[in-house]
């Protein structure tokens, strides 16, 4: 139903210095851009408005802006810009010094506070592929010190920050953006509670419900992630969307590479089953669990049919203004 929906879609602000990798993470995490390809990106100049809600669940907007924007040109409409916004992730490259970003970190997230006191505020530690473990470590400690110091200085403690190391040579990126997508979604308790009550009942090790096309998960049971199992799922969402468009699309037809046929279940040497299976247009669920908990196949899927319906109704209500029709059933 036309404009209200649009308007209340949560909008994800991507800032930080020129050259700091913007372009690059938008291109890698909702284009499939390999990460190699971004060494010829050219660099942003203007505000690119990204809208992805056509292909992806998560419906968002990235905003590119180039790195010396000015906020105090008079051209420079804040309300707008930050007014709608769930998050303002801020990019900072750190393989390069970090002084000037911080500036423009402690000027953007403040300008940004002044509009919107709800947006959250995102940090990506970025380009640590190229640091030891010990000086990532380093790094984030000290840029989250020297951000939370000049916050206090200026009298906003009331700014939260939050930081995470990413790269987009491998998935930290993915996993720092799913952080920050599921901060944004006002059911994320109900769903992380469906899937506790199917991977309970299923006896399955962990499971993820993923948004396809970014490799985004939006949810997961409450075990905690550890980032293994996580690339495994991607890396079996990536294997599935292959398979299905080298052999599963016809010319003739407008079919999709993902759709409510999908489904895929890989058996790994050491016992462990991947087993993946469509919910609906945009989301997939990757489930982890052990090789003999396969054997009844069938209450794992009848599970599934019950979580899958579950997960429709929790969506419906979202759109409060959408007509309800008194369905028959035909038992
Ligand atoms: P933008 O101006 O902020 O949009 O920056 P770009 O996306 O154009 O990236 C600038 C350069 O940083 C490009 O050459 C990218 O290949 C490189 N880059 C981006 N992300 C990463 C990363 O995670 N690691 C490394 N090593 N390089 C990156």
């Amino acid at each position: 139903p036309g404009p209200l929906v649009s308007e209340q879609k949560p909008r994800i602000l991507l800032m930080g210095l020129r050259r700091s990798g913007k372009s690059s993470i938008q291109k890698v995490v909702f284009h499939k851009m390999s990460p190699n390809e971004t060494l010829f990106l050219e660099s942003t100049n203007k505000i690119i408005k990204d809208d992805i809600s056509n292909s992806s669940f998560v419906q968002f907007q990235i905003w590119d802006f180039p790195g010396q924007i000015d906020f105090f040109d008079a051209t420079f409409d804040s309300d707008m810009i930050f007014g709608g916004c769930g998050a303002l992730v801020f990019v900072i490259d750190a393989q390069d010094d970090y002084m000037e970003a911080l500036n423009k970190l402690h000027l953007t997230v403040t300008k940004a506070f002044k509009v919107n006191h709800g947006i959250r505020f995102e940090v990506f530690i970025h380009k640590v592929d190229g640091l030891s473990d010990d000086y990532k470590m380093e790094t984030q400690r000290d840029i989250n010190q020297r951000a939370n110091d000049d916050l206090a200085d200026s009298g906003y403690d009331q700014i939260h920050l939050s930081f995470h190391l990413t790269s987009i040579y491998d998935h930290s990126i993915f996993e720092a953006f799913s952080k920050v997508v599921q901060k944004l979604i006002p059911q994320l308790p109900t769903l992380e509670n469906l899937l506790n009550i199917l991977i309970s009942n299923s006896g399955m090790e962990k499971a993820f419900l993923f948004d396809v096309v970014s490799k985004i998960y939006i949810a997961t049971d409450s075990s905690p992630v550890d980032m293994q199992s996580y690339e495994l799922c991607c890396d079996m969402i990536d294997v599935v969307i292959d398979v299905s468009c080298i052999y599963g699309l016809r010319d003739d037809t407008e079919a999709a590479a993902f759709d409510c046929q999908s489904s895929s279940v890989i058996k790994l040497n050491n016992g462990t089953i991947l087993y993946l299976r469509e919910v609906n247009k945009f989301l997939a669920l990757v489930c982890i669990l052990r090789e003999d908990n396969f054997d009844r196949q069938g209450i794992i899927d009848y599970n599934f049919l019950c979580f899958r319906d579950a997960i429709q109704q929790v969506f419906e209500l979202r759109n409060e203004n959408q007509v309800h029709l008194p369905l028959t059933t035909n038992h």
